[in-house]
């Protein structure tokens, strides 16, 4: 059993009430997170407001090393971290679960720890000097969801941190534990309020939308879905916040004729069921031309049969559960209609308890649930189409905007309906593969900003301008 405290002010802190977490391979309690209410947020924001006045001074050298250190602790924790990860979200230790969340969070955490905005001068001539400096914003709010929570607070609190920002970090109530680890293994290494987490159930007292009208907190990075981020933004606004908003994504892969469907049939099955679908940039349509579509029908289900789903702590299983109960029933909804409309391949029904083995079902269309809502789960829907002009309407009729892939041996083309889709991120020929150094969010109603590399470290600072 984890029982863990908040962290504030460089503090394990209890709450006067708790929530247990539990297990979605076994339903058993895995730990208890502390229940925040009103008053904590207050003293969680007040330790990051207090700790601002000397973190925001500090030269942009110890900003790096103090992120470096970071990223070495993270290290350091991996395979506990990967461990607690696992027991309260589900997703394996192995394939692309806990252990790789924790390679990556550690692999951004050194990247960002080594990117710098430094001061640049606009103008330096008889008429006068311009500098452009980018200052930090102050105390940011960072709000995460349950599908990647370590590598998604890392990308939330090391720009912030690595700017001259402080952080009060709320992860869901579905995995809150391994954040409160998280920060509490940062705070081994960064000064007392530099980073605060406080969790909560979101019953006792909305947490997330008292962040988002704190009058202290200068900057919301949230990412979650579509609806939440829209309530944060409302909320947000009154109080002038900044905002980086990372929302929900229902990206499209359109497969050309001309590609050999075995030798795209694993890129497609990870890019649509990596974490069980659960993953903001996952392929959660899969258009295919008529000429091929039968066979990469056939090659995918060939590839997706042979897929271990476990318990996330069997070191053979590749996939897991469903992440919780709420997704769960979201997804057997749209299976169950699915199943009326298109025909299945392979899957379609829920397995003990929160398992769905990976689904697959063809000659659906547009208008069928599974197609038009993002899924966010281990069910992928394929639809055939046979003129390239259509499929781009297809594809680009959505309001989300986040990923999207276009899969053909002809490069040049591919690329050519890729700059045609309308969502932040392209892939040609693989699906989903961010990275440190490209910046990634989403159009349309998939958010608003950037995460990742200068851009994405950008949007944790003010600009200010000095002429002289
Ligand atoms: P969610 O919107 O339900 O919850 C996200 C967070 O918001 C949680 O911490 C929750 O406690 C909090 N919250 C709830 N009500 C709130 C309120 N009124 N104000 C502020 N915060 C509130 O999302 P989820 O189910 O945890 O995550 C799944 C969604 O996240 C999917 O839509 C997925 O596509 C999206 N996502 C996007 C990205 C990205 O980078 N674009 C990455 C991961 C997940």
């Amino acid at each position: 059993m984890s029982d863990m405290g908040m962290i504030i002010n460089g503090e394990r802190t209890a709450a006067a009430a708790s929530f247990d977490v539990t297990n979605p391979s076994t339903g058993d309690v895995v730990g208890t997170a502390p229940n925040a209410t009103l008053q904590d947020l207050d003293k969680a924001v007040a330790a990051a407001k207090t700790a601002f006045e000397t973190w925001s001074k500090k030269t942009d050298a110890e900003l790096a090393a103090a992120c470096e250190a970071v990223a070495a602790k993270i290290g350091e924790h991996a395979e506990e971290l990967a461990l607690l990860l696992t027991r309260e979200q589900g997703k394996p230790l192995n394939g692309l679960g806990s252990r790789f969340e924790l390679g990556g969070a550690q692999a951004w955490a050194g990247y960002t720890a080594g990117l710098s905005l430094p001061m640049k001068v606009l103008q330096d001539d008889n008429e006068g000097r311009i500098e452009l400096h980018r200052n930090p914003v102050g105390v940011v709010g960072s709000i995460t969801p349950w599908n990647w929570p370590v590598m998604i607070a890392v990308w939330h609190i090391l720009p912030a941190v690595r700017t001259g920002n402080t952080v009060v970090i709320k992860p869901s109530p579905y995995t809150p534990l391994s954040t409160l680890r998280l920060v509490e293994i940062m705070n081994q290494v960064l000064p007392a309020g530099v980073v605060n987490a406080i969790t909560s159930d979101d019953q006792l007292h909305n947490i997330g939308a008292a962040m988002a009208a704190h009058p202290d907190i200068r900057k919301m990075v949230f990412t979650g879905s579509i609806g939440t981020g829209k309530k944060v933004m409302m909320t947000a606004a009154e109080t002038m916040k900044r905002l980086t908003l990372e929302l929900g994504g229902n990206d499209a892969g359109i497969v050309l004729p001309d590609v050999d469907p075995k030798q795209i049939a694993e890129g497609l099955f990870w890019g649509g069921f990596i974490n069980n679908g659960q993953t903001c940039a996952a392929m959660k349509r899969l258009y295919v031309h008529e000429d091929v579509y039968e066979d990469v029908c056939s090659a995918l289900v060939e590839y997706a049969r042979n897929i271990p789903v476990g318990d996330g702590l069997d070191e053979k299983s590749v996939l897991g559960p469903i992440a919780n109960q709420m997704q769960f029933d979201k997804v057997k909804r749209l299976v169950d209609d699915a199943k009326t409309k298109g025909r299945v391949l392979l899957g379609g029904e829920p397995g003990e308890g929160l398992y769905f083995s990976p689904t697959i079902i063809a000659d659906l269309t547009n208008d069928d649930p599974l197609v038009a809502e993002e899924q966010f789960g281990p069910a992928l829907p394929i639809i055939k189409y046979s003129d390239i002009e259509e499929v781009i309407g297809l594809a680009n009729d959505s309001e989300n905007g986040l990923g999207g892939s276009v899969w053909s041996k002809d490069i040049v083309k591919a690329k050519e309906i890729a700059r045609r889709m309308q969502c932040g991120s392209v892939w040609i020929n693989k699906h989903g593969a961010i990275q440190p150094n490209a910046p990634f969010g989403g159009v349309k109603s998939s958010g608003l900003g950037v995460e990742f590399g200068e851009e994405g470290l950008a949007e944790y600072t003010d600009i200010q301008v000095v002429y002289s």
